[in-house]
């Protein structure tokens, strides 16, 4: 049989040569003969010289018929990881292809499916197929994986099970994905006989037993069915099927019922030639047996997603018993059996249909490639696996898998997690080691996130978040988070401006007259009103002004004789927003101009980002399109001191001491500088530019005169900014 274990080197070689006359046999032999002295003196646990494993795994890749590099990259797939080899040495040898093979092979081996949670496995595939940029990876790793499991029994109970349970959830389904029906059915059943040995065994006894009592009936059905396609002029081989235990098992499982139930009937495939014949076969069988309703599937209009394709029908046969057929041609026969494997031979042939391709769902990619490339060779020079690059698999401390996409960084796998862990994360380990936040993260990295409670989501997270998920949450936060602040910075505003007017703020705020106010503007509640005010939209005189107008007419009525101001103009001192010099989440000193206190300053009301204050004579103040009516006067809470930082030039003769003079002139003074630099000019002046801290405009002067008196100062002054700008 095809399938069966290559033992030796020549046949082998014989089978490659079957079914590609021209291979470089000399090379693979060479490959052998390389991989014979790497693994010299290792035995497998049969006993047998290890060589014979990677022999075998080289003979199921001829059953696949793949090409010599992946054959020569099977026998050597155990080197790099087993042996002294080196890659240098692989690659001198036998070139980078078949480096980047065994690699990919020795790297997919070594992530360990820690978790065998069903939901996982899934993930776990996706992982492999994404870890391998090319498809023979994951054909070796398979075809090692199924002499693994064929050469089982010589492994203690214990790591038996491990195996056969890790091949069961992730290799065989992979198998599955890429379409490779008879590795896939032949893991299946050697994992059943490992995990479940008494039930594989009873199956296997009933299943022989049974064929043996109905090859008679089978027989019939043959002539039978052989004698119609001959009367209707069709051509088709009527063939049994191979048994597949674990499927008959799962069966039983699944659909509560017996084996005889299962296997109460006979199932034959039939191979013809045509697509068309498929169909007009059908027609034969359905016209010599009724159908069962309800059984007829067309999996060649609507190919699963493995690319499979047959026609599967049940009738109600002779003597009444169940038959079971499917109908396929030749080429999707060997989709069936060889997946993507297939398609090389498809290649060759040239018979690639567009049509077909269309169907094949997640092998679409990669089959539109073949078709882009010139020649049989370059293809087989570049089949690469694009289908799961753009995610990565990456792990929590605990082993859970998340699936994140690629350039996804601990920030999003932080919100994948939990909202409450993306909004305090502050820094991230991958595999033990801190990383920044924006940080990419690759498959197969654990990830721990660590969190601060004084932490809360930052604008410039979205500039590298890639989930959506991440970017919804870190705007919703800051939006939430605006709102808050223009409500509060709308209420400061809305109370200094009652309080410039004599009124209580409190006091309005209780009475109806305001929140009629904000139901005119078109606010449902007082708070409403002042988050608009916070926000800009409104404008505090404008409300107050319209207060105080009904008020001011009862308060005319009353008190004749005392004038009441409107909107007053000009700077109340009382009336103004208090700024306190520290920090205000709702006030920030503009970095423009950067205001000290002393400094004449003014607000100007952002978009959710609270007050901005700027000194009165800040250029941008009148350069930019500012809006008037979001100015708003401020002025500093004196009774909190906070240190400031500003920039200080200083021009001075260029001789030596006279930094170190004006540092502690600067140190002197009460001042700590946190910044200095000197440069030297041409006319033999020094240019010095500090920064220092200071508590306020007098401090800063006083820090001033104490440079100019400084022996060699010519004059010291006070910058906008760093290296004068503005
Ligand atoms: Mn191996």
């Amino acid at each position: 049989m095809m399938y069966e274990t290559v033992t030796d080197i020549d046949q082998l070689l014989s089978r490659l040569q079957a079914y590609q006359p021209e291979a470089d046999l000399g090379m693979v032999r060479k490959a052998y003969e390389f991989s014979a002295r790497a693994h010299e003196g290792q035995t497998r646990r049969s006993g047998e010289p290890y060589v014979k494993h990677p022999v075998a795994v080289a003979g199921v890749l001829t059953s696949l018929k793949t090409d010599v590099t992946a054959i020569v990259a099977g026998l050597l797939h155990d080197t790099l990881e087993d042996t002294v080899a080196t890659a240098d040495e692989l690659q001198k040898e036998f070139g980078k292809e078949v480096v980047h093979l065994v690699d990919g092979v020795t790297k997919i081996g070594k992530i360990t499916f820690r978790s065998s949670e069903e939901r996982q496995a899934e993930n776990f595939r996706k992982m492999v197929l994404s870890m391998a940029d090319d498809i023979r990876v994951v054909i070796i790793k398979l075809a090692d994986r199924l002499h693994n499991m064929r050469t089982l029994e010589h492994l203690k109970e214990s790591k038996r099970y491990e195996i056969a349970k890790e091949t069961l959830e992730i290799y065989a389904p992979l198998a599955n994905r890429i379409g490779i029906g008879w590795v896939k059915n032949e893991l299946e059943d050697l994992c059943l006989k490992h995990l479940n040995p008494d039930v594989y065994e009873t199956l296997r006894v009933r299943v022989a037993k049974r064929d043996e009592d109905r090859q008679q009936y089978i027989q019939e059905v043959r002539e039978l069915v052989e004698k119609a396609l001959a009367e209707n002029g069709l051509v088709g081989a009527v063939n049994g099927r191979p048994k597949h235990l674990y499927g008959i098992y799962q069966k039983m499982k699944k659909q509560s019922i017996s084996f005889e139930e299962v296997y109460d009937l006979t199932a034959l495939r039939i191979i013809t030639d045509t697509k068309m014949n498929c169909y007009a076969l059908l027609g034969v069988i359905h016209s010599l047996w009724r159908p069962l309703p309800g059984r007829f599937k067309d999996y060649i209009a609507i190919p699963k997603s493995n690319l499979y394709q047959s026609l599967h029908t049940t009738v109600v046969g002779p003597k009444g018993e169940h038959v079971e057929f499917q109908i396929r041609t030749e080429e999707m026969h060997r989709v069936a059996e060889y997946g993507i494997a297939a398609h090389w031979k498809y290649k060759e042939q040239g018979r690639v249909q567009d049509k077909d391709s269309k169907a094949f769902g997640w092998l679409r990619q990669f089959i539109e490639w073949q078709q882009d490339l010139p020649d049989n060779r370059q293809f087989m020079d570049s089949v690469k696996l694009e289908l799961f690059h753009d995610v990565v698999y990456v792990f929590t401390p605990k082993g859970i898998v998340k699936e994140l996409p690629k350039g996804a960084t601990p920030v999003d796998f932080a919100y994948a997690i939990h909202t409450e862990v993306g909004d305090h994360c502050v820094g991230a380990k991958v595999n033990g080691k801190i990383v920044p936040l924006k940080h990419e993260v690759s498959s197969g990295d654990t990830i721990e996130i660590l969190t601060s409670p004084n932490q809360t989501p930052h604008k410039d997270w979205l500039k590298f978040v890639r989930t959506s998920r991440a970017k919804t949450k870190i705007k919703h936060w800051i939006k939430s988070e605006e709102q808050k602040r223009s409500l509060e910075i709308g209420r400061r505003l809305l109370e200094s401006e009652l309080r410039r007017h004599g009124l209580a703020p409190s006091q309005v705020s209780k009475s109806d007259a305001l929140l009629d106010l904000a139901k005119q503007e078109g606010y449902a509640t007082i708070d409403e009103l002042a988050a608009a005010v916070g926000f800009g939209h409104v404008a505090t005189a404008q409300i107050v002004g319209r207060l105080l107008a009904p008020m001011g007419e009862n308060r005319t009525a009353s008190h004749e004789t005392e004038p009441v101001p409107k909107v007053a103009s000009g700077r109340g001192t009382e009336a103004s927003v208090q700024v306190r010099g520290g920090r205000d989440l709702l006030m920030q000193l503009s970095r423009c101009c950067n205001p000290v206190p002393g400094d004449r300053i003014l607000g100007y009301i952002t978009r959710g980002r609270g007050l901005t204050i700027h000194s009165v004579d800040c250029p941008n103040l009148g350069a930019l399109d500012y809006d008037r009516n979001r100015l708003v006067e401020v002025e500093w809470d004196t009774a909190t001191p906070s240190q400031h930082a500003v920039n200080i030039s200083v021009i001075a003769e260029d001789r030596t001491g006279v930094l170190a003079n004006v540092s502690s002139a600067i140190a002197g003074s009460d001042a700590n500088i946190s910044r200095a630099e000197i440069t030297t000019r041409e006319d033999r002046k020094a240019e010095l530019h500090f920064v220092v801290e200071i508590s306020d405009t007098n401090h800063l002067y006083r820090v001033l005169k104490a440079i100019e008196r400084v022996d060699g100062v010519i004059t010291a002054r006070r910058l906008r900014s760093w290296r004068g700008k503005i």
